[in-house]
């Protein structure tokens, strides 16, 4: 594509958006591209995403590029001319940046295949905002092979010509629980004849806040919080239930551990020492992405040889199942500077495309100098 189609592809994706697993759209849009060039899209039977493969042959020389596709449930407040035209959906998080981004790297790759000793597969992934569309592409078994993988996420707080390049980890294991407090309902006026759960809910939430404060290396970055709590439902009655929802997130599997661990014993000891009993659900998400610190340095020294800035960027505890890939290989995070004014997952988020086709040549030499490496 020209640079011109490349916007314009773009700026249709992000009028479109569908939410995870109804990509169905967005992928018919993909591989209508892929198709008319010439692009080889590989037999995955996923229902929304495209895995597609541009090189020779079966080998064990296999680079893996990532993005994805879904939009959120957010309604645009961007003011573009080419703002969603689905109500309450958005494409807020970039991934229609990423996805265009892609796409042209695998055109610009097609275009270069002679060059290509060894094979690039290029992961359109779904549902990356629900957190379970990774498994569900590793679960076709094309992707055995793969020795190193890279991903693609715009960043709002970098100008267009920047790219973020860290080692180690840069977004966290996002995890969810649910506490349970089982009291005993009472009238309002007769406590004594009940076991409140909502006074145990109160020290429930204060203990919480002791597990990072209190029994975590104060230099390993982690966070435990409680954003749902609910209990009763009107002024006279103690009910007999009070619960508490929210979420971990950690950058190391120790941390996790210890984390889950903790708050069981909390909501297993507050219960008792209230008369209630706890009930305890722990929802693993996906792990924390970890950036291999040597693919980091490669990928950095081309960002400077062709012209990007290559910044550190900061952390953020922020989930992405981008690591779901990195279990089996190592690989690299890459954030793209979109230049905006507000961050991803505000109603008002944009991507300045002009970012569009300088990242899909970084990606695409990125990839024939790691499969040749
Ligand atoms: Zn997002
Ligand atoms: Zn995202």
């Amino acid at each position: 594509m020209t640079e011109r189609e490349l916007i314009a592809f773009f700026e249709d994706i992000h009028a479109h958006p569908e939410l995870g697993f109804e990509e169905r759209r967005t992928t018919a849009k993909v591989l209508e591209v892929l198709n008319a060039h010439g692009v080889t899209v590989l037999s995955s039977g996923l229902e929304t995403g495209v895995i597609a493969q541009v090189g020779k042959g079966e080998t064990d020389r296999v680079i893996g590029l990532r993005c994805d596709m879904d939009a959120l449930p957010i309604q645009e407040e961007s003011n573009l001319p080419y703002a969603s035209l689905h109500a309450g959906k958005m494409h807020a998080c970039g991934h229609d940046f990423h996805t265009s981004c892609m796409l042209q790297t695998a055109l610009l790759l097609k275009a270069r295949e002679s060059e290509i000793h060894g094979l690039v597969k290029i992961v359109f992934q779904p549902a990356e905002e629900i957190a379970n569309g990774a498994k569900r592409v590793l679960a076709t078994g094309l992707l055995q092979n793969v020795r190193e993988f890279y991903g693609i996420h715009s960043y709002p707080w970098f100008p267009v010509g920047t790219l973020g390049i860290k080692e180690g980890p840069v977004m966290a294991a996002p995890d969810r629980f649910v506490i349970r407090l089982l009291g005993k309902g009472a009238h309002g006026a007769e406590p004594h004849h009940g076991i409140d759960p909502i006074v145990a809910l109160g020290a429930l939430i204060q203990s919480t806040q002791t597990i990072v404060s209190r029994t975590l290396d104060p230099f390993s970055p982690a966070l435990v919080s409680i954003t749902h709590v609910e209990a009763g439902n009107t002024w006279n009655v103690i009910p007999e239930c009070a619960i508490a929802e929210g979420t971990v997130r950690t950058l190391n599997s120790e941390d996790r551990a210890h984390i889950e661990a903790s708050l069981r014993r909390i909501a297993n000891g507050v219960a008792e020492a209230h008369g209630c009993t706890a009930e305890f659900e722990w929802h693993e998400g996906s792990p924390a992405v970890i950036n291999d610190p040597s693919l980091c340095a490669e990928a950095r020294a081309l960002a400077l040889e062709m012209g990007f800035q290559a910044e550190r960027q900061e952390n953020t505890m922020g989930g992405e199942d981008f690591s779901e890939y990195l279990q089996y290989c190592p690989g690299v995070f890459i954030r793209v500077g979109t230049g905006g004014a507000y961050a991803s997952h505000h109603p008002k988020f944009t991507v300045d495309p002009a970012a569009l086709q300088p990242a899909a040549k970084f990606f695409a030499e990125l990839a024939i100098r790691r499969v040749n490496a």
